[in-house]
């Protein structure tokens, strides 16, 4: 482990929650049904955490039995009272701050300044607005002679992956739970623990039994289970686009209702004009950030030709200032660090020149699955690293001749799912953001806003998460006509 301060690994520490042998259904932990394990394993040193149970269809049918059974209370109960479960989840996870950043930084790696600073406050940010909007939102609306009402729309399965473990929960969970549906999540089986700690804030809160269930397991079992299981209303799914497929499949099969938040290869434009040197930092931070593992990042640097090199220096200077072990943590397990390292090796077949990093072992780490922080210049937009979602601290800069070229470049993948656009003024970046096939764009370095919608065009998805859009996605119609 390298000597900074900001990884102090706390897989030892008693803070982290190990894990329970159970499945959480219709308000008890029991035994699942096959009795086998996930062990959990900390990336940063390769040992084991603790072990949870790998649900299978049994558990999943006795999920949704208690999810549907819970529905009709769940759905009558007043916004007012959901919001008041909701705040009371909140406070308590605020209590647990420290727990939830301890075991998410040993489950997935990341250093504990990450951990709290954004795996934990940024879900405690998106659950207080959830809170706030089950209070605030209108589910009952008058069109001229019509009272149009917004129901929820029934049963969740929400299946979510292990980049941002409690964000991607939360992201589902708050808004389903403040529309009055009734969920069962199955998280990723590389960080299930932090769940877990969630199932446990949310009975605390005092939720009703049976509204929130949680079963353990790997996907092509308890995942694939709650994706086609009758019961279910809605499919919510984050993770790759090679499974979002299969579940957008089953579901149009079934006619039930699916949102999908897939992968991306976001496009950073620097316009001519902008403060480059920020615009690098900011690029590059964004990508190195979470190891990399993040569907939104910018993975894709454009910068036109008349300042492509000084950009190619800056950028491989900000990279050295990012030591593995670290500021940047381990890739989540083995394949995921074979797949990128495979993705590196791609890139200098094709011709790219790597300006800082590589697929060398980073050195000075005895364990864990860490990989070179990574710039790559000379990058043709047709190249493999510049097409295809990596999932690694890999930033790949693509020169580009004028605007038209640079929003071709852009708009150039199979994605659409973020991005950003600097220039020397918000009006020149707006207009060009207005042209790009993208579901958010940061401009000039942009502010997060936990109630902005995010979500995908093209192949990164399908639906919204956040904010009143987000609800809106576990919300249906019904109109009467007077
Ligand atoms: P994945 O899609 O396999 O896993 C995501 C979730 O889906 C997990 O909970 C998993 O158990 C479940 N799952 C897997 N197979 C399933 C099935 N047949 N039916 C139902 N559920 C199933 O993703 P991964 O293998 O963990 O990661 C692979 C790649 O996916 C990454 O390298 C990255 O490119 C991408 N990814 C994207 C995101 C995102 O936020 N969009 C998140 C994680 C991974």
């Amino acid at each position: 482990m390298a000597d900074g301060t900001d990884n102090q690994h706390t897989d030892g520490t008693p803070r982290v929650h190990r894990g329970r042998d159970e499945v959480f259904v219709g308000g008890r932990w029991r035994p699942s049904a096959g009795g086998e394990r996930i062990d959990v394993i900390d990336p940063a040193t390769e040992r084991l955490i603790g072990r949870v149970p790998a649900g299978d269809a049994r558990d999943v049918d006795a999920a949704v039995a208690a999810a549907r059974a819970a529905l009709p209370g769940w759905a009558a109960t007043p916004p007012e009272r959901r919001a008041a479960v909701l705040t009371a989840a909140r406070d308590l996870m605020a209590a647990r701050r420290e727990d939830i950043a301890a075991t998410v930084s040993a489950e997935l790696g990341a250093p504990l300044a990450f951990a709290t600073a954004v795996h934990t406050d940024l879900p405690l940010a998106v659950l207080g607005s959830f809170a706030r909007l089950a209070a605030e939102h209108p589910f009952e609306e008058r069109i001229g002679n019509s009272r149009v009402l917004h129901e929820p729309v029934g049963v969740v399965g929400a299946i979510t992956p292990w980049n941002y473990p409690l964000h991607q929960v939360v992201a589902k969970a708050a808004p389903a739970l403040a529309a009055g549906c009734t969920v069962v999540l199955k998280p990723a089986e590389d960080t299930p623990l932090v769940a877990q700690l969630f199932a446990e804030i949310l009975a605390e809160a005092g939720l009703p039994d049976g509204v929130f269930n949680l079963v353990t397991g790997l996907g092509p079992v308890a995942g694939q289970a709650l994706a086609e299981h009758p019961g279910v209303d809605l499919v919510s799914f984050t993770g790759s686009t090679a499974v979002g497929r299969l579940i957008g499949a089953a579901a149009g099969g079934a006619v039930k209702r699916v949102a999908l938040e897939l992968g991306g290869k976001s496009a950073n434009v620097i316009l001519p004009g902008a403060d480059l040197a920020k615009a690098v930092n900011v690029g590059v931070a964004n990508v190195f950030a979470n190891s990399g593992q993040t569907c939104s990042a910018w993975t894709r640097m454009l910068v036109h030709a008349a300042r492509y090199d000084e950009a190619v220096e800056l950028a491989a200077a900000a990279a050295a200032k990012y030591r593995p072990g670290d500021r940047v943590g381990p890739l989540v397990n083995a394949k995921q660090l074979q797949r990128v390292r495979g993705y590196i090796d791609k890139g200098v077949q094709e011709g790219a020149r790597v300006a800082a990093g590589g697929a060398e072992a980073p050195e000075g780490l005895a364990a864990g699955y860490y990989v070179r922080p990574t710039v790559f210049a000379d990058v043709r937009p047709e190249m493999t690293i510049a097409q295809e979602e990596i999932f690694g601290p890999v930033v790949s800069l693509i020169r580009y001749e004028d605007e038209e070229d640079a929003l071709r470049i852009a708009n150039g993948t199979v994605y659409g799912l973020a991005g950003a656009v600097w220039a020397a003024d918000e009006d020149t970046a707006v207009a060009f953001a207005r042209r790009m096939d993208t579901g958010q764009v940061d401009i000039n370095g942009g502010r997060f806003n936990p109630r902005a919608p995010f979500g995908g065009y093209k192949q990164s998805g399908v639906g919204r998460e956040l904010g009143p859009h987000g609800l809106a996605e576990y919300l249906q119609t019904k109109s009467l006509q007077l």
